[in-house]
């Protein structure tokens, strides 16, 4: 399966939840999408189904047909080898050692390249948002879990075990509370969208008095972080303090970067920043500029992507480009 002249390739973001599919052009623009909810509990066939249905959906909603596309690049969540093509281990969908390439190269008769998301999704920023310009980009995404993305001199970087990137466990504080991971104060049990509504959640049970409450019930039944926004925005002082501690951290995390690994840009996505960028970018940047060593972050940009949810899809476009490219 060379490259050839096609121009369409398929972005596609595998998450826990929900898979997004999109079909882009030869300028990267998105040209067309589908969604459809994982339904992991059905099982790994039914999963690798529902992607291939997803991404055909796609490709009709562009009036075009398979054999139009060159290359479909997938994120999953969790760690990938992009070699063989192997889901290695995926906790939210419960999926360890899946040949996902495989499968979905016999339902699809098209090329198809995966990755971990957060790095797919560091990689759509880099090419697409801001034009491949930096050498050196640091990709964060706050949001289940977080999870980041390192691109150095324009390639990704994944490491010796292909598992570079897994900065929500970068501990932030040893004092902190119990990560899912063992651990305690990781960036993840601080800063993510489970720590934040867990956090939220412990203090309305111990009595902490919140508009949430009034919004959606004693039980703050299918929080959102659009939720928060919207309590802080009337005034809830308490959900701010939360946020802000989260971003403070986030801060902390981003410091640690710019000391670590000096990159040109260090930008911030997933789907807590996309609800709650002007309550937090700010508070980020300030924490990152004073806990960096003095000057390092000279010139260093921190900002948050543009792309929103469409990050993960417009990722998957670049991989599948590059790949067909090399081919
Ligand atoms: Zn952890």
């Amino acid at each position: 399966m060379a490259s050839n002249n096609k121009s369409h390739v398929v972005g596609v973001d595998l998450g826990g939840t929900k898979i997004l599919a999109g079909v882009f052009d030869a300028d990267l623009s998105l040209i067309g999408k589908s969604k459809k909810s994982t339904k992991a509990k059905r099982g790994v066939e039914a999963v690798i189904d529902r992607i291939a249905r997803c991404v055909l959906d796609a490709i009709d909603e562009c009036d075009l047909k398979p054999e139009d596309v060159r290359g479909v690049g997938i994120g999953a969540p969790g760690a990938t080898d992009p070699e063989s093509g192997t889901v290695i281990f995926a906790p939210n969908l419960e999926w360890r050692d899946i040949p996902l390439k495989a499968a979905l190269e016999k339902a699809l008769k098209v090329p198809v390249f995966i990755e971990n998301d957060c790095n797919i999704q560091a990689l759509g920023v880099h090419e697409k948002e801001l034009k491949g310009g930096p050498r050196h980009l640091v990709g964060i995404f706050l949001g289940t879990g977080i999870g980041a993305g390192v691109v150095v001199n324009g390639e990704l970087y994944s490491g010796f075990n292909r598992t570079a990137g897994e900065i929500g466990h970068m501990v932030l504080d040893v004092n902190g509370p119990k990560c899912a991971c063992g651990n305690k104060g990781c960036f993840e049990a601080l800063a993510s969208r489970t720590a934040i509504f867990k956090r939220v959640l412990g203090a309305v049970k111990d009595g902490q008095k919140t508009l949430l409450t009034e919004m959606l019930g004693p039980g703050l039944k299918d929080m959102r972080s659009g939720d928060l926004r919207k309590a802080i925005k009337k005034g809830d002082k308490f959900v701010q303090k939360v946020v802000e501690d989260a971003a403070a951290f986030t801060g902390i995390a981003v410091a640690n970067v710019i000391n670590f690994l000096n990159p040109e840009v260090v930008v911030l996505g997933g789907g807590v920043m996309q609800a709650l960028e002007d309550q937090m970018l700010e508070i980020v940047v300030r924490n990152a500029r004073q806990y960096a060593m003095s000057g390092v972050d000279k010139g260093i940009q921190i900002l948050a992507s543009t792309l929103g949810d469409d990050a993960g899809i417009t990722g998957g476009a670049v991989l599948a480009r590059r790949q067909t490219r090399q081919a």
